[in-house]
């Protein structure tokens, strides 16, 4: 059996269990995506059709202006396909000191999409691109036949206008399967080796990110019957000095809807924040005083979060 995380976490300390203040607002535009990987925990795919419309764009926007400090986090699916990306992308402009733009690559190689390097780079928006390895074999077998070329170009045409030297570039690895990940510093360094000598490609950080159990991962490894090994691997490999940096600590998530969640695998399982009265809590309505110091709502699918070096959004916990 594995223990809770709740109380996993509360033994290390009870406030770690809480809400601390809000740094990033991290939007999900919706799961329509081009692609389909395997450990996919939005089930995203091209038929995805909870797309955020324009309406609920406008409310983050106010919500922006009314929090100037905040880093925007965007996120699907993929958030580029989203029939009002580029208007949202307008409109967010000059509102908050970092945006940060949560892309396959891929998409930017596709036939009429060919616009979103300049586009990007014209906004400065910071891109975290998925990259599961620098090995071709291994990115196919994830995220399906091509990807892996697609992503190159992508990257060669984003550092040739800059990325990865006067505007930031970082890559996200997740393990190709039910492992943890290795040292992110280390992974970091192999990673610029191998894509330097291979094809010339330069990039800042590289973020480590533990695959959740929850989405199409899951159903893979329910499948496989390897679901509850998987879970009791991140709970063996629980590292306390995580446990105070989970990134629902400083993070709110906003679906499609507008509806707020602690994180974007909350929100994929559709547990949303509730208020005092249990009522949800829309972006139109959020007031971060609300929050402060409200329990977050954890799972067992937190032990993504605190296996090994930790992983967030933004990679290890720890170094
Ligand atoms: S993991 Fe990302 S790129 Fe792959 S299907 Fe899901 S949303 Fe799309
Ligand atoms: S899965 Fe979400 S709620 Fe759970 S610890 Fe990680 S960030 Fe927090």
């Amino acid at each position: 059996m594995v223990l809770p995380f709740k109380e996993r976490l509360q033994a290390i300390n009870p406030e770690f269990e809480t809400f601390e203040s809000l740094q990033t607002l991290q939007v999900n535009l919706g799961n329509l995506c081009n692609l389909h990987c395997s450990h996919c925990h939005v089930d995203a795919s091209s038929s995805g059709a909870e797309i955020m419309g324009a309406e609920v764009m406008e409310q983050i926007t106010l919500f922006l202006a009314c929090h100037p400090t905040l880093t925007l986090d965007i996120t699907g699916g993929c958030p580029e396909m989203n029939p009002n990306f580029r208007k949202f992308i307008e409109r967010t402009g000059g509102l908050t000191p970092h945006r940060l733009l949560r892309s396959n690559l891929a998409i930017m190689a596709e036939p009429g999409w060919k616009w979103l390097p300049e586009f990007c780079r014209s906004h400065e928006l910071t891109i975290i691109g998925s990259l599961p390895c620098y090995l071709e074999e291994n990115v196919d077998h994830q995220r399906g036949d091509g990807v892996y070329q697609k992503s190159i170009q992508v990257l060669k045409r984003l550092n040739s206008l800059g990325y990865g030297s006067e505007v930031e570039l970082n890559l996200v690895y997740n393990p190709g399967g039910d492992f943890v990940s290795g040292k992110q510093a280390e992974l970091e360094v192999a990673y610029k080796e191998e894509l330097s000598a291979r094809h010339g490609i330069v990039f800042n950080h590289l973020f480590t990110i533990t695959n959740a159990p929850i989405g199409r991962f899951r159903e893979h490894l329910e499948a496989d019957g390897t679901y509850t090994e998987y879970l009791r691997l991140l709970a063996g490999r629980f590292n306390p000095e995580t446990a105070g940096n989970i990134m629902c600590r400083t993070l709110i998530s906003v679906d499609w809807l507008g509806k707020v969640y602690n994180c974007d695998f909350n929100q994929a399982l559709m547990m949303p924040v509730m208020a005092d009265d249990g009522s949800e809590i829309f972006i139109s309505e959020l007031d971060e005083r609300d929050i402060r110091g409200k329990k977050i709502l954890l799972s067992q699918h937190c032990y993504c979060c605190t296996a090994g070096e930790g992983s967030s959004c933004t990679g290890a916990l720890v170094g």
